[in-house]
């Protein structure tokens, strides 16, 4: 017999996590699913994330011209492990206090599998942990977002493109794309020879 809710809400990005809280603490026995990471899209790959780096980028962009200003700042670089350790942390940090948030909520049950519909009341899910569970609910909140894609273009996916998720991952510039940054500003290095710019893509895909 599955297990009967008052309202079940499927994923937990920007209104799934609050409504979550508010319909338990209002008294409705709620169960909320989360194929990933709690907070979706925003918290792990998206707002969050990319703000972390633009401060890491502001922050150099400014040493960098520090002596414009009369500061000596001395020799200015980037450490992409660090900015990427320091983005992990923060985003780590928001999605454990949005999780502790779910777990910690009276008549709230937080799930973590992807969720399918059986019928417009039952709700299947696959568990992360290995095997499944049935729901039943009259109240079904979908709040499951998007994720990226790629356009369908011929050899695209043998150039390995980045998306807005997996270009976040990177731990250093790969030396494509710093030849690109380079041949599109005025300075350049000999580690970006001609050839190597040549043979460089000329494109960054950015789908989301
Ligand atoms: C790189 C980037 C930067 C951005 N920066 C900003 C910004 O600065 N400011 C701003 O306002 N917006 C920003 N956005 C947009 C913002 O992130 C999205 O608009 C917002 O996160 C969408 O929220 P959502 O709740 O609709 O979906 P999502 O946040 O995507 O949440 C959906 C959730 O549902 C889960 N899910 C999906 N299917 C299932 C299933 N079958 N079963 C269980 N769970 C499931 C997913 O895992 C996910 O956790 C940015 C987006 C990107 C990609």
């Amino acid at each position: 017999m599955p297990a009967h809710y008052d309202a079940i809400i499927i994923g937990t990005g920007q209104s799934g996590k609050p409504l979550a809280v508010a319909l338990a603490k209002s008294g409705w026995k709620t169960a909320v699913i989360e194929r990933e990471h709690v907070g979706g899209t925003c918290v792990n790959v998206g707002c969050t994330p990319t703000k972390t780096m633009v401060a890491s980028a502001r922050i150099a962009y400014l040493a960098h011209r520090a002596a414009n200003y009369g500061v000596n700042a001395g020799d200015v670089s980037v450490d992409m492990a660090k900015v990427h350790a320091r983005k992990k942390a923060i985003v780590e940090s928001f999605r454990k206090g949005g999780q502790d948030r779910l777990e910690k909520t009276p008549n709230l049950e937080l799930i973590f599998g992807v969720a399918r519909f059986k019928d417009n009341r039952t709700v299947e899910v696959r568990l992360n942990g290995g095997g499944t569970r049935e729901m039943t609910t009259d109240k079904i909140v979908i709040n499951t977002g998007g994720a990226p894609a790629l356009p369908p273009m011929p050899g695209l996916s043998e150039v390995r493109p980045l998306n807005s998720s997996t270009i976040m991952e990177l731990q250093a510039l790969p030396e494509h794309l710093l030849c690109w940054a380079e041949a599109t500003s005025a300075s350049s290095s000999p580690r970006c020879s001609a050839a190597s710019a040549a043979a460089s893509p000329s494109f960054i895909v950015m789908t989301g």
